[in-house]
Protein backbone atom coordinates (compact mmCIF):
# COMPACT_ATOMS: atom_id res chain seq x y z
CA UNK A 1 0.00 0.00 0.00
CA UNK A 2 1.02 3.52 -0.91
CA UNK A 3 1.74 6.09 1.45
CA UNK A 4 -1.43 8.08 2.06
CA UNK A 5 0.72 11.38 0.99
CA UNK A 6 2.32 9.94 -1.95
CA UNK A 7 1.34 11.10 -5.54
CA UNK A 8 -0.85 8.82 -7.02
CA UNK A 9 0.16 7.32 -10.51
CA UNK A 10 -2.28 5.45 -13.06
CA UNK A 11 -1.01 4.18 -16.62
CA UNK A 12 -2.78 6.44 -19.21
CA UNK A 13 -3.27 5.38 -23.21
CA UNK A 14 -4.22 7.32 -25.92
CA UNK A 15 -5.09 5.70 -28.85
CA UNK A 16 -7.00 6.66 -31.99
CA UNK A 17 -6.27 5.73 -36.19
CA UNK A 18 -5.57 8.29 -38.41
CA UNK A 19 -7.15 8.45 -42.08
CA UNK A 20 -5.48 10.37 -44.66
CA UNK A 21 -5.28 11.17 -48.17
CA UNK A 22 -1.98 9.76 -49.61
CA UNK A 23 -2.09 12.84 -52.50
CA UNK A 24 -1.47 11.52 -56.10
CA UNK A 25 2.71 10.81 -56.01
CA UNK A 26 2.65 8.54 -52.67
CA UNK A 27 -0.88 7.14 -54.11
CA UNK A 28 1.28 5.74 -57.00
CA UNK A 29 4.10 4.88 -54.63
CA UNK A 30 1.80 2.80 -52.64
CA UNK A 31 -0.32 1.24 -55.29
CA UNK A 32 2.92 0.03 -56.47
CA UNK A 33 4.30 -1.42 -53.66
CA UNK A 34 0.61 -3.75 -53.64
CA UNK A 35 2.44 -5.25 -57.10
CA UNK A 36 5.83 -5.64 -55.25
CA UNK A 37 7.53 -2.82 -57.22
CA UNK A 38 8.79 -0.03 -55.94
CA UNK A 39 9.10 3.30 -57.44
CA UNK A 40 11.59 6.72 -57.51
CA UNK A 41 10.77 10.42 -58.56
CA UNK A 42 13.39 12.15 -61.29
CA UNK A 43 13.97 15.28 -60.03
CA UNK A 44 14.56 18.53 -61.94
CA UNK A 45 18.84 18.24 -61.28
CA UNK A 46 18.80 14.60 -62.65
CA UNK A 47 19.04 12.18 -59.07
CA UNK A 48 16.24 9.93 -58.77
CA UNK A 49 14.53 10.08 -54.81
CA UNK A 50 12.91 6.85 -53.24
CA UNK A 51 10.69 7.35 -52.36
CA UNK A 52 9.23 9.56 -54.59
CA UNK A 53 9.25 13.37 -53.55
CA UNK A 54 5.62 14.76 -53.97
CA UNK A 55 7.44 18.59 -54.49
CA UNK A 56 10.93 18.52 -56.51
CA UNK A 57 13.63 20.06 -53.60
CA UNK A 58 15.23 21.73 -56.49
CA UNK A 59 12.02 23.33 -58.69
CA UNK A 60 9.17 22.76 -56.67
CA UNK A 61 7.42 21.16 -59.25
CA UNK A 62 5.79 18.11 -59.04
CA UNK A 63 7.32 15.16 -60.67
CA UNK A 64 6.45 13.50 -63.88
CA UNK A 65 6.44 9.92 -64.64
CA UNK A 66 7.85 7.36 -61.23
CA UNK A 67 10.62 5.55 -62.18
CA UNK A 68 11.08 1.80 -61.08
CA UNK A 69 14.27 1.28 -58.46
CA UNK A 70 15.32 -1.24 -56.46
CA UNK A 71 13.69 -3.39 -55.63
CA UNK A 72 17.16 -4.59 -54.06
CA UNK A 73 19.70 -1.93 -52.61
CA UNK A 74 22.53 -0.73 -49.86
CA UNK A 75 22.78 0.06 -45.91
CA UNK A 76 23.72 3.68 -45.84
CA UNK A 77 23.27 3.82 -42.02
CA UNK A 78 21.33 2.49 -39.61
CA UNK A 79 20.38 2.10 -35.65
CA UNK A 80 19.97 -1.20 -33.84
CA UNK A 81 16.43 -1.57 -32.36
CA UNK A 82 17.24 -3.86 -29.43
CA UNK A 83 13.73 -4.73 -27.60
CA UNK A 84 11.32 -3.88 -30.89
CA UNK A 85 7.61 -1.91 -28.98
CA UNK A 86 4.54 -2.74 -29.69
CA UNK A 87 3.37 -1.83 -33.70
CA UNK A 88 6.76 -1.86 -35.17
CA UNK A 89 7.99 -3.91 -37.89
CA UNK A 90 9.19 -6.94 -36.67
CA UNK A 91 8.94 -8.19 -33.14
CA UNK A 92 12.43 -9.54 -32.53
CA UNK A 93 15.18 -7.52 -32.83
CA UNK A 94 16.06 -5.62 -35.81
CA UNK A 95 17.86 -2.56 -37.83
CA UNK A 96 16.14 0.99 -38.78
CA UNK A 97 18.56 1.57 -41.98
CA UNK A 98 18.71 3.62 -44.51
CA UNK A 99 18.45 1.68 -47.63
CA UNK A 100 19.35 3.34 -50.99
CA UNK A 101 17.67 1.59 -53.49
CA UNK A 102 19.47 0.58 -56.91
CA UNK A 103 18.67 3.00 -59.26
CA UNK A 104 17.87 5.76 -56.50
CA UNK A 105 20.01 8.83 -55.52
CA UNK A 106 18.59 8.96 -51.69
CA UNK A 107 18.00 6.19 -49.08
CA UNK A 108 14.72 5.05 -48.05
CA UNK A 109 13.82 4.24 -44.02
CA UNK A 110 12.57 0.56 -43.29
CA UNK A 111 13.28 -2.57 -41.27
CA UNK A 112 16.45 -4.71 -41.56
CA UNK A 113 15.75 -8.02 -40.47
CA UNK A 114 19.77 -9.01 -39.80
CA UNK A 115 19.59 -11.50 -36.77
CA UNK A 116 21.91 -9.71 -34.73
CA UNK A 117 23.81 -6.40 -34.48
CA UNK A 118 26.83 -7.69 -35.30
CA UNK A 119 25.44 -8.75 -38.90
CA UNK A 120 24.71 -5.29 -40.04
CA UNK A 121 26.80 -2.68 -41.04
CA UNK A 122 27.04 -0.05 -43.78
CA UNK A 123 27.39 -1.24 -47.01
CA UNK A 124 25.21 -4.34 -46.35
CA UNK A 125 23.33 -5.39 -49.32
CA UNK A 126 19.42 -6.12 -48.63
CA UNK A 127 16.08 -6.91 -50.54
CA UNK A 128 12.49 -6.90 -49.30
CA UNK A 129 10.79 -9.33 -47.85
CA UNK A 130 7.35 -8.58 -49.22
CA UNK A 131 3.94 -8.95 -47.10
CA UNK A 132 1.76 -12.23 -48.17
CA UNK A 133 -1.11 -9.65 -48.33
CA UNK A 134 -0.10 -6.56 -49.78
CA UNK A 135 -2.60 -3.56 -48.78
CA UNK A 136 -1.28 -0.84 -51.01
CA UNK A 137 0.70 0.55 -47.61
CA UNK A 138 4.69 0.83 -46.79
CA UNK A 139 3.96 -2.41 -44.59
CA UNK A 140 4.06 -4.34 -48.09
CA UNK A 141 7.39 -4.25 -47.24
CA UNK A 142 7.39 -6.31 -44.09
CA UNK A 143 11.51 -5.46 -43.51
CA UNK A 144 14.16 -5.74 -45.46
CA UNK A 145 16.51 -8.71 -45.15
CA UNK A 146 20.46 -9.25 -46.06
CA UNK A 147 21.02 -10.56 -49.77
CA UNK A 148 20.72 -10.52 -53.47
CA UNK A 149 18.45 -10.86 -55.74
CA UNK A 150 14.67 -12.46 -55.21
CA UNK A 151 14.81 -14.12 -52.30
CA UNK A 152 13.67 -17.86 -52.13
CA UNK A 153 9.87 -18.85 -52.66
CA UNK A 154 9.05 -15.15 -53.53
CA UNK A 155 5.99 -15.97 -55.60
CA UNK A 156 3.57 -12.98 -55.96
CA UNK A 157 1.38 -12.29 -52.99
CA UNK A 158 -2.38 -12.41 -53.26
CA UNK A 159 -3.89 -8.84 -52.91
CA UNK A 160 -5.59 -7.86 -49.75
CA UNK A 161 -8.07 -5.02 -49.10
CA UNK A 162 -6.39 -1.98 -51.01
CA UNK A 163 -7.93 1.41 -50.27
CA UNK A 164 -6.27 3.40 -52.94
CA UNK A 165 -5.26 6.66 -52.17
CA UNK A 166 -5.70 6.64 -48.27
CA UNK A 167 -3.74 5.41 -45.81
CA UNK A 168 -4.39 4.62 -41.98
CA UNK A 169 -2.10 5.51 -39.55
CA UNK A 170 -2.53 3.35 -35.77
CA UNK A 171 -1.09 6.53 -33.36
CA UNK A 172 -0.89 4.84 -29.91
CA UNK A 173 0.72 6.53 -26.54
CA UNK A 174 1.11 4.54 -23.49
CA UNK A 175 2.65 6.37 -20.49
CA UNK A 176 2.57 6.64 -16.59
CA UNK A 177 0.40 9.59 -15.04
CA UNK A 178 1.88 10.94 -11.86
CA UNK A 179 -0.86 13.36 -10.20
CA UNK A 180 0.36 16.16 -8.30
CA UNK A 181 0.59 16.26 -4.36
CA UNK A 182 -2.84 18.55 -4.53
CA UNK A 183 -4.63 16.47 -7.52
CA UNK A 184 -3.75 13.41 -5.77
CA UNK A 185 -5.69 14.96 -2.68
CA UNK A 186 -8.54 15.78 -4.44
CA UNK A 187 -8.47 12.17 -5.95
CA UNK A 188 -8.26 10.40 -2.55
CA UNK A 189 -11.09 12.79 -1.47
CA UNK A 190 -13.40 11.49 -4.30
CA UNK A 191 -12.91 8.22 -3.27
CA UNK A 192 -13.93 8.69 0.13
CA UNK A 193 -16.95 10.87 -1.39
CA UNK A 194 -15.07 14.07 -0.11
CA UNK A 195 -15.02 16.96 -2.49
CA UNK A 196 -11.79 18.82 -1.52
CA UNK A 197 -10.53 21.95 -2.38
CA UNK A 198 -7.91 24.37 -1.11
CA UNK A 199 -7.98 28.37 0.13
CA UNK A 200 -5.15 30.42 -0.70
CA UNK A 201 -3.88 32.31 2.46
CA UNK A 202 -2.81 35.04 0.84
CA UNK A 203 -5.93 36.09 -1.79
CA UNK A 204 -8.88 34.08 -0.20
CA UNK A 205 -9.86 32.05 -3.47
CA UNK A 206 -10.81 28.66 -2.71
CA UNK A 207 -9.69 26.34 -6.01
CA UNK A 208 -11.44 23.26 -6.42
CA UNK A 209 -9.75 20.49 -7.57
CA UNK A 210 -6.84 21.45 -5.88
CA UNK A 211 -3.87 22.64 -7.46
CA UNK A 212 -0.86 23.24 -4.69
CA UNK A 213 -0.13 26.94 -6.03
CA UNK A 214 -2.40 29.62 -6.35
CA UNK A 215 -2.27 30.84 -9.88
CA UNK A 216 -2.74 34.38 -8.87
CA UNK A 217 -0.17 34.61 -6.10
CA UNK A 218 1.93 31.66 -6.64
CA UNK A 219 2.04 30.92 -3.03
CA UNK A 220 1.84 27.25 -1.64
CA UNK A 221 -1.92 26.27 -1.10
CA UNK A 222 -2.26 24.37 3.04
CA UNK A 223 -5.79 25.18 3.87
CA UNK A 224 -8.16 22.29 3.19
CA UNK A 225 -11.93 23.05 2.72
CA UNK A 226 -14.75 20.31 2.10
CA UNK A 227 -17.11 21.55 -0.57
CA UNK A 228 -20.87 20.78 -0.32
CA UNK A 229 -21.71 18.48 -3.60
CA UNK A 230 -24.26 21.55 -5.04
CA UNK A 231 -23.50 24.08 -7.22
CA UNK A 232 -24.55 26.28 -10.03
CA UNK A 233 -23.99 25.77 -13.88
CA UNK A 234 -22.10 28.85 -14.65
CA UNK A 235 -21.72 27.96 -18.68
CA UNK A 236 -22.48 24.49 -20.37
CA UNK A 237 -22.15 23.91 -23.90
CA UNK A 238 -24.59 20.75 -26.03
CA UNK A 239 -22.75 17.69 -27.21
CA UNK A 240 -24.55 17.14 -31.00
CA UNK A 241 -21.49 15.81 -32.12
CA UNK A 242 -20.72 11.27 -31.77
CA UNK A 243 -17.32 9.96 -31.65
CA UNK A 244 -15.83 6.33 -30.96
CA UNK A 245 -16.19 5.34 -27.49
CA UNK A 246 -18.67 8.18 -26.05
CA UNK A 247 -20.64 6.65 -22.85
CA UNK A 248 -23.48 9.28 -22.70
CA UNK A 249 -25.70 9.56 -26.07
CA UNK A 250 -25.82 12.60 -27.51
CA UNK A 251 -27.05 15.45 -27.37
CA UNK A 252 -26.12 15.81 -23.66
CA UNK A 253 -24.78 18.83 -21.90
CA UNK A 254 -20.98 19.64 -20.78
CA UNK A 255 -21.25 22.30 -18.10
CA UNK A 256 -18.69 24.57 -16.08
CA UNK A 257 -19.99 24.21 -12.59
CA UNK A 258 -19.29 26.32 -9.72
CA UNK A 259 -19.93 24.12 -6.28
CA UNK A 260 -21.15 26.50 -3.67
CA UNK A 261 -17.96 28.21 -1.68
CA UNK A 262 -15.44 27.90 -4.63
CA UNK A 263 -14.06 30.81 -6.85
CA UNK A 264 -13.65 28.64 -9.54
CA UNK A 265 -16.04 26.11 -11.75
CA UNK A 266 -14.76 22.58 -13.22
CA UNK A 267 -16.16 20.78 -15.78
CA UNK A 268 -18.45 18.05 -15.90
CA UNK A 269 -21.66 16.64 -17.05
CA UNK A 270 -25.62 17.62 -16.83
CA UNK A 271 -27.59 14.65 -16.98
CA UNK A 272 -30.97 13.81 -15.36
CA UNK A 273 -32.89 16.52 -17.95
CA UNK A 274 -33.32 17.88 -21.13
CA UNK A 275 -30.05 18.70 -22.62
CA UNK A 276 -32.50 21.77 -23.96
CA UNK A 277 -33.22 23.00 -20.06
CA UNK A 278 -29.78 23.46 -19.21
CA UNK A 279 -29.25 27.33 -18.77
CA UNK A 280 -26.62 29.41 -16.81
CA UNK A 281 -27.52 29.24 -12.93
CA UNK A 282 -29.21 26.31 -12.92
CA UNK A 283 -28.59 24.95 -9.40
CA UNK A 284 -27.48 20.97 -9.86
CA UNK A 285 -25.59 18.30 -7.08
CA UNK A 286 -23.30 15.37 -7.57
CA UNK A 287 -24.16 12.13 -8.41
CA UNK A 288 -21.68 9.84 -7.44
CA UNK A 289 -21.07 6.74 -9.49
CA UNK A 290 -19.08 3.83 -8.53
CA UNK A 291 -15.30 3.88 -6.89
CA UNK A 292 -15.57 7.15 -5.31
CA UNK A 293 -15.76 9.26 -8.30
CA UNK A 294 -18.80 11.57 -9.73
CA UNK A 295 -20.72 10.64 -12.31
CA UNK A 296 -22.55 13.76 -13.43
CA UNK A 297 -24.37 16.81 -12.06
CA UNK A 298 -28.43 16.90 -12.13
CA UNK A 299 -30.57 19.51 -11.20
CA UNK A 300 -31.61 20.10 -7.83
CA UNK A 301 -34.92 21.60 -8.90
CA UNK A 302 -33.93 24.99 -6.43
CA UNK A 303 -34.59 28.68 -8.37
CA UNK A 304 -31.73 29.55 -10.55
CA UNK A 305 -28.65 31.29 -9.11
CA UNK A 306 -28.58 35.01 -9.54
CA UNK A 307 -26.00 36.11 -12.67
CA UNK A 308 -24.48 38.39 -9.87
CA UNK A 309 -23.70 35.85 -7.75
CA UNK A 310 -21.28 33.70 -10.46
CA UNK A 311 -20.37 36.50 -13.02
CA UNK A 312 -16.76 36.98 -11.70
CA UNK A 313 -16.55 32.93 -11.59
CA UNK A 314 -17.02 32.32 -15.25
ZN1 LIG B 1 -4.17 33.61 -4.06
Amino acid sequence: MSHPTAPLRAPLEIEFDYTRSLGPVLSQFMAALAERRILGARGADGRVHAPPFEYDPVSAEPPGELVPVGPEGTVVSWSWMPEPLDGQPLAEPFAWALIRLDGADTAMLHAVDAGSAAAMRTGLRVRPRWAERPAGSIRDIVCFEPGDGPPDGSAPGHAGEVTPGMTITPVRLHYMHTASPGESAYLRGLAEGRLLGQRCGVCGQVYVPTRGTCPADGVTMTEEVELPESGTVTTFCVVNVAYPGQRVTPPYVAAAVLLDGADIAFQHLVLGCDASEVRMGMRVRAVWGESGSISHFTPTGEPDALYESYARCM
